[in-house]
């Protein structure tokens, strides 16, 4: 079976995130046709967006599977709703679990429920310093190393908590 690697990004900020972080990672290792390869240390992030909310707790993982983009992303919304996941109307508001594919092996995906590479990934230090932990020697879809911008993004706040498991 035709499997590829992709790469999640994992966000927090309700109730026990550092529990929930830990505990969708357990949840994406069950999910059919899908094995976690590396998971990233737990990192605490400025909120984005409305600042009157609690820090993030952010992580990513690589994993291998063999479910197609949309598959994936149904498992993953099924995995938020699990955790308590209530989506409200505001924009980047406060969440139990947030699950974005943000690479599905080199695919370019644009369909009105996905778009792959995430689209904002590569503004974002809570994506970009966990993802360059598990892959320092990624090159991104522009060409540009991921180690060329990590050295020179502004850390916003963020921290690195423990390391990975
Ligand atoms: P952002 O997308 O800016 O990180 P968000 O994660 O808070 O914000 P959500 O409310 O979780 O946004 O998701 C809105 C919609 O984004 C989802 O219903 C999903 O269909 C769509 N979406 C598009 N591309 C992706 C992707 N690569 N991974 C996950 N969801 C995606
Ligand atoms: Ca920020
Ligand atoms: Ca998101
Ligand atoms: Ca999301």
């Amino acid at each position: 079976m035709h499997k590829e690697h992709v790469y999640i990004g994992v966000g927090s900020n309700l109730g026990d995130s550092q529990g929930k972080a830990q505990r969708a990672f357990d949840a994406i290792r069950q999910i059919e046709d899908t094995r976690v390869l590396k998971t990233s240390s737990l990192y605490s992030s400025k909120p984005m967006g409305p600042q009157d909310q609690p820090d993030y707790i952010n992580a990513v993982c690589l994993i291998e599977t063999s479910l197609k983009p949309h598959g994936l992303l149904k498992q993953l919304q099924r995995i938020e709703l699990e955790e308590g996941r209530e989506r409200k109307g505001e924009r980047w508001g406060p969440r139990t679990l947030d699950l974005d594919i943000l690479l599905y092996g080199s695919e370019t995906i644009d369909t009105a429920d996905l778009i792959i590479p995430h689209y904002g990934m590569a503004e974002r230090e809570f994506v970009m310093v966990p993802l360059f932990e598990i892959a320092p020697n990624m090159v991104m879809h522009d060409g540009k190393p991921i180690s060329a911008w990590v050295a020179n993004c502004s850390l916003d706040g963020l921290r690195r908590l423990r390391s990975s498991n």
